[in-house]
């Protein structure tokens, strides 16, 4: 704090690896040090959905939230375990811990492997295995693990201490690392969501938020559209609207979507909404006219159904197995069949070995998932048979009526 003060900036990283504890851990801190000697982090603030273990998901890295606040007396400088598995950070070590003779056996780095060229189930169905992203070292670990493309590029972890609109020069600055590596392939760019916990200092308390945010400074919507034209134009360029709730939403995006293209004289990219707020996907029919595809944001829907924070240590991935939020899921897929919209699922259920099945069986055939899941998740899709998983949907959704009706 003294450093930035000062002018000096964050003090440099420690030399070698060392794991980051903090009262609460920040998504673009794991970004900038997991090149510089990030080994795992552990944060006091926050659960499994909260953007820092999504981001630490994404890149690989062991991380522990929901952390007892006594981890915060832990002194820099001496040797620890990180056991996230276990939920263990264990400072000063016995020499003799077996857990220090493992990891002298193993590979460093995130979890080896590719997926195949083509993604298919046990019984032969195609599915499109993207990954989500919020920085180029991600995009580069998901494409080496087998991703076709990216599905959901988290653009706003990149700004969550910005103090103002980012300027078209600044989304270019960051935008274009990534895009660059996907010339050909999908590109699914998603406007700003500067809400939860990803909101910066400038939007602070008391102030409209995220999508609203946005809409409501048309300047800074129309500076993020052209930069993602441009440095998207080698791509297979879509843009997706986060947490829409209306039509009118959806109106003002495409409108200035057009107009940016026009001027740019770029192709019209592909236009989608995410779908995470449960009004929206209930009403899924009604925006299926209105859009090219639908991403279902399992993360916030999950957590609005069952009342629960994505920050509250009890919210996972694997709660969106609930017949409440499946039952919305189902919704959306039959709203989007007869309009030819895809759908795909970028919240983190994607990557939930629980979950996965139920969406295959729902029939989603399109998943993104955090980029260092991509080899793992499509081993799972491959073991996969769409007839058993269909039927195990179904039994969930019939328990979760019988539920309802008595
Ligand atoms: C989601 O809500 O599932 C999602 C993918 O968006 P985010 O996690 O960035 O809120
Ligand atoms: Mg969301």
């Amino acid at each position: 704090m003294v450093g930035h003060l000062r002018g000096h900036g964050a003090p440099p990283p420690p030399a070698g690896k060392f794991i980051l504890v903090r009262r609460e851990v920040d998504p673009a801190d794991l970004i900038q040090l997991a090149e510089h000697g990030l080994a795992g982090a552990v944060s006091v603030a926050g659960g499994a959905s909260s953007h820092a273990a999504i981001i630490a998901r994404g890149l690989g890295l062991p991380m522990l939230a929901g952390a007892d606040p006594g981890v915060l007396a832990a002194a820099a400088g001496h040797h620890a375990i990180l056991d996230a598995a276990a939920g263990e950070l264990i400072v000063d070590p016995d020499p003799h811990h077996p857990h220090l003779a493992a990891a002298a056996r193993a590979t460093p780095g995130p979890r080896a492997g590719r997926a195949p060229l083509e993604v298919r189930t046990a019984d032969g169905e195609p599915v499109t295995l993207l990954c989500n992203v919020a920085s180029a070292a991600e995009t580069r670990l998901g494409l080496s693990g087998g991703a076709a493309g990216v599905g959901l590029l988290r653009t706003e972890i990149a700004f969550t201490g910005a103090t103002g609109w980012p300027s078209e020069a600044g989304h270019l600055a960051r935008l274009t690392p990534v895009l660059g590596l996907l010339a050909g392939r999908p590109a699914v760019v998603r406007l700003l969501d500067f809400s939860g916990d990803k909101v910066p200092p400038f939007l602070g308390r008391g102030q409209e938020q995220g999508l609203a945010a946005l809409l409501r400074a048309p300047e800074a919507l129309d500076d993020q559209l052209r930069a993602i034209l441009r440095a998207g134009a080698e791509t297979r360029l879509a843009v997706l609207v986060p947490m829409v709730t209306s039509l009118e939403e959806v109106a003002q995006v495409r409108a200035a979507l057009a107009k940016a293209a026009a001027e740019a004289g770029a192709a019209l990219p592909q236009l989608g909404i995410m779908v995470e707020v449960a009004a929206t996907a209930a009403a899924a029919a009604g925006f299926a006219d209105a859009v090219d595809f639908f991403s279902i944001g399992t993360n916030d829907l999950a957590s609005e159904v069952l009342g629960l924070d994505r920050a509250d240590p009890r919210a996972r991935p694997a709660l969106a197995a609930d017949p409440r939020v499946l039952t919305l899921i189902q919704n959306v897929i039959q709203a989007a069949r007869p309009a030819g919209v895809s759908v795909s699922v970028c919240g983190d259920a994607a990557a939930d070995p629980l979950v996965l099945p139920l969406l295959l069986g729902l029939g989603v055939r399109m998943l993104s998932v955090g980029a260092a899941r991509v080899p793992q998740v499509a081993g799972w899709i491959a073991a996969t048979g769409t007839t058993a998983a269909a039927r195990q949907a179904a039994g969930i959704l019939a328990a979760g009526q019988d539920q309802v009706n008595r």
